[in-house]
């Protein structure tokens, strides 16, 4: 069986076949699990990085699945995407980590800010200011605690639609991140096209810290560049101590990754966060 890059180590080895089988069935049941609330969303903490404190976090769908057990997103995104169940599954997902925002951050002084992932089909099919105006209005929750993560792919798709909708979310006050950062073709037009608040350096550099020579460099001038344009620079996939001191040394102001903690339920989560 082919290893798909985002679905993580296998419970179990697969046939080509069955895989293929396990694919077909799942996308049939994306709607009954979506109903069935099946559907979970795990937070991975954001640290500051000078303080070490707990800023936010991540959102990341899973699916329960009743026989195959936690499904990672690589598993069904994307037939989900084709399916256009993303569009019922980004809504559900964006009133699910809403009415969890607002609990966190109910009572707290310093609130958290929470980054949901974003597909380009839903902003292809959707006016996504109003989607959510709509459901954050719904979960009485501030929309300057929401971050919506593009990756640079999507942003290829320069629609007028596509401008206007985040023109419209940033008056809002939601924030937009440009997802993977450097891993696409365009990063630095897209920059200058679109109102983005924040970069997240993909992990594929900050695993190579601080080894390698040129992602040194490159990460350093992204934290420069990201820091000259006003935007907020997260680095993700931070697993390491040495990373960790590497990129506070450089100026990155907010980091993510296994160092700091895997994405988790909402309950571990919240427990974890203890007195801060
Ligand atoms: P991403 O947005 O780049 O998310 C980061 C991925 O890296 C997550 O995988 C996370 O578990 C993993 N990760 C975090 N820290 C580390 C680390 O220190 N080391 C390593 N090796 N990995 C780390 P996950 O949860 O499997 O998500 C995969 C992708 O699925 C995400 O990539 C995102 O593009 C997509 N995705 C996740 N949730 C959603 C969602 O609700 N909607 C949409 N449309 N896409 C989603
Ligand atoms: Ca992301
Ligand atoms: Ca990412
Ligand atoms: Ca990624």
């Amino acid at each position: 069986a082919k290893l798909d890059p985002l679905s993580g180590p296998r419970r179990f080895r697969e046939t080509d076949a069955e895989e293929a089988r396990r694919r077909v069935r799942m996308t049939h049941e994306l709607k009954a699990a979506l109903d069935n609330d099946e559907i979970v969303y795990h937070f991975q903490p954001q640290i500051d990085l000078t303080t070490g404190r707990c800023v936010g976090a991540e959102a990341l769908v899973r699916w329960n699945h009743p026989l195959f057990g936690s499904q990672l997103p690589g598993r069904f995104i994307h037939a989900a995407e084709q399916t256009g169940m993303i569009l019922n599954l980004g809504e559900r997902g964006l009133a699910a980590v809403a009415a969890f925002a607002r609990c966190v951050n109910a009572g707290r002084d310093r609130q958290l800010r929470f980054s949901i992932n974003t597909s380009a089909t839903e902003f292809l099919h959707r006016d996504m200011a109003e989607v959510v105006d709509r459901i954050l209005g719904e979960s009485s929750a501030d929309p300057r605690w929401f971050t919506l993560e593009l990756t640079e792919s999507m942003l290829l798709n320069d629609t007028p639609g596509v401008l206007d909708a985040f023109r419209r979310l940033r008056r809002l006050g939601v924030g937009l991140s440009v997802d993977d950062f450097g891993t696409g073709y365009s990063s630095l037009r897209l920059l200058e096209t679109f109102p983005m608040t924040e970069i997240k350096i993909d992990r594929s550099f900050v695993g190579e810290l601080p080894s390698s020579e040129s992602k040194m460099v490159i990460v350093r001038a992204v934290i420069d560049l990201g820091r000259a344009l006003g935007l907020t620079v997260v680095a993700e996939g931070i697993e390491t101590e040495a990373q960790r001191a590497l990129l506070a040394e450089m100026g990155c102001p907010i980091g993510q990754g296994y160092l700091f903690g895997r994405p988790c339920d909402g309950e571990s989560f919240v427990k974890n966060l203890g007195s801060q």
